[in-house]
């Protein structure tokens, strides 16, 4: 029936990065492991079946099964962060944003944002993403003193620019986000208010975060970053604007949706849901916290001075002022550790090169690291960062970070 591609290279290729996965420690901050069960949902024939429209207005036949499949998937996160309504289509992140703003904003409206550079987030106005170029954002950021988001500079924007919608949550930002200024801010100027909770979802479903659900209009996120769910986006709103944001995914921006990723989505959002996991979100800021502990040791400076969530954002200048994030980075890898380089707040190196990493908890928790493991992992960073030239120290690190990794295996299948 099929041609015989079982084993086409391309399975090899899978083969070796579920080895890389299980061998390497993958400290990228949006990154997690799903669970076997997410993947298995996500690895069915749902991805057959053409379901364009909603649970009972669908444009094809045959949907009984996938309109099951939907409703559960909004039933059940629209509980699990007590909202009025929730749509499970965007495909990701930057398709929940700009299905909002689709909803919202005509061309050329204002938005206030939090600023790339400070640690906001490519769809929060960039002018190389279709949000910068159709639509004109304002930009806040944090204090210089603090390093936390400045709420004084968010609300004198706002009331000097009137923007339409309010944009709150961030992409490397290590401290927690109060959502109740912005709203005071959005009543006093009449903005409509969106938190975009995308790393954060997980923390707040394990109710380690303030949820922004009572506040915002417009709550988007991705559903695989802490909520440990499959690839891709979710929004919730309110009941008001439930039909114009659901038009804006369908049929405004996508059209048929993944129903075996909203599957998989809807078993994700009743693992989030149990005891188990609340205990998950707050090991991920346990271990957070100690790592920067050990890492402020090894003499790298926290921007902010800490973390109150799943990242650290390093400022390597302290450490080394020639090393940047761009080497940082690659050096890391070499040694088995993953993670990314980022701009720390007013960076005089260019996004590509930068001066500092962004360090994220979540995978390494998934996997069942606890503070021990945190404090070794901050040692071979300093290591590896100290003596980035010798080959000895990157092979002595590497096998310390297998053997680590060994002992907590993410998945048992393969390799
Ligand atoms: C990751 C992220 C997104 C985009 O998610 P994708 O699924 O990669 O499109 C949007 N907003 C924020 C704040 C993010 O961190």
């Amino acid at each position: 029936m099929w041609p015989d591609s079982g084993s086409d290279v391309v399975f090899e290729m899978i083969e070796r990065e579920v080895e890389r996965q299980n061998t390497t420690l993958q400290l990228i901050a949006s990154e997690n492991f799903a669970s076997p069960a997410v993947l298995r949902a996500s690895g069915s024939v749902l991805t057959n079946k053409y379901s364009e429209g909603y649970p009972g207005r669908r444009y094809y036949g045959g949907n009984q099964v996938i309109d099951e499949v939907e409703s559960i998937a909004r039933e059940r996160l629209s509980t699990l962060f007590g909202a009025e309504h929730a749509n499970v289509q965007p495909h990701s992140g930057a398709n929940a944003n700009l299905a909002v703003y689709l909803a919202v904003l005509e061309v050329g409206d204002t938005v206030l944002g939090m600023s790339l550079d400070h640690g906001g987030h490519l769809t929060h106005g960039s002018p190389v993403n279709i949000s910068g170029r159709n639509y004109n954002f304002m930009s806040y950021g944090v204090t210089s003193s603090d390093e936390r988001i400045d709420y004084d500079q968010v609300r004198d924007l706002a009331l000097k620019h009137h923007p339409k919608l309010i944009v709150a949550g961030a992409t490397s930002y290590a401290r927690t986000i109060d959502p109740a200024p912005f709203r005071a801010i959005a009543d006093e100027v009449g903005a409509l208010y969106m938190f975009d909770a995308a790393h954060i979802a997980g923390l707040i479903a394990g109710g380690i975060h303030p949820s922004p659900v009572p506040y915002a209009d417009i709550v988007t996120f991705t559903t695989h970053k802490t909520l440990r769910g499959p690839r891709g986006g979710a929004i919730l709103c309110t009941t008001e604007l439930a039909s114009v944001i659901d038009k804006a995914i369908f049929p405004g921006l996508q059209g048929g949706p993944l129903e075996h990723a909203i599957a998989a989505k809807a078993v994700a959002f009743a693992e989030a849901a149990t005891p188990e996991f609340a205990d998950y979100a707050s090991q991920i800021v346990q271990n957070s916290t100690e790592l920067g502990k050990g890492l402020a040791a090894e003499g790298f400076r926290l921007v902010s001075g800490g973390s109150d969530n799943h990242l650290l954002l390093v400022d390597l200048r302290t450490f080394d002022e020639d090393l940047t994030g761009k080497q940082a980075q690659e050096v890391l890898d070499l040694a088995g550790i993953t993670l990314n380089k980022n701009t720390v707040p007013d960076d005089p190196r260019s996004p590509f090169v930068t001066s500092g990493l962004r360090i994220g908890t979540p995978a390494t928790t998934t996997q069942g690291m606890g503070a021990t493991e945190m404090a070794q992992i901050s040692k071979l960073i300093g290591r590896t960062l100290r003596h980035s030239e010798d080959h000895r120290t990157l092979s002595a690190v590497r096998s310390e970070v297998s053997e680590l990794c060994d002992r907590f295996r993410p998945y048992a299948f393969a390799s």
